[in-house]
């Protein structure tokens, strides 16, 4: 069923804390954590709990919990004081987008200049 936690989701072992991770937030829908291989000062991930392969698929299936996701990236920027200087999100989608882990999570990035186009 979509949503419905998956056994072989690394993602999904850090929301039930088999995997530990650092948690920097933690709502009712969401979890903020940083990054293992930070590509930034600040580098946190932001995940629903709910399984979603990418960000596209949990948009259409539970808006209200991409606009939590969205709205928790932006909270993650201001208690990192990144929200001044100014940060990305970014949603990799695809393998050919460079996403790796398929559970949805934005990646939030800041503490340093940041190219645009990206790479
Ligand atoms: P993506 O390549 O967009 O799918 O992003 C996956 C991200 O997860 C990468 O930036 C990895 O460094 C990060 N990552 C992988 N394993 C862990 C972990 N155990 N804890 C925290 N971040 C992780
Ligand atoms: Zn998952």
């Amino acid at each position: 069923m979509a949503g419905e936690p998956q056994a072989d989701c690394l993602f999904c072992k850090i929301v039930t804390g088999e995997v530990p991770a650092t948690v920097v937030r933690e709502t009712a829908t969401t979890v903020a954590f940083r990054d293992i291989n930070p590509q930034a000062p600040t580098h946190i991930l932001v995940i629903p709990k709910a399984h979603y392969a990418d960000a596209a698929s949990l948009a259409s299936a539970e808006p209200t919990l991409a606009a939590d996701v969205l709205r928790e990236a932006g909270e993650v920027a201001a208690e990192e004081k990144i929200d001044g200087s100014g940060f990305r999100v970014v949603f990799n989608t695809g393998a050919g987008a460079g996403q790796t882990v398929f559970h949805a999570h934005a990646h939030v990035l800041g503490g340093r200049g940041l190219q645009w186009p990206p790479g």
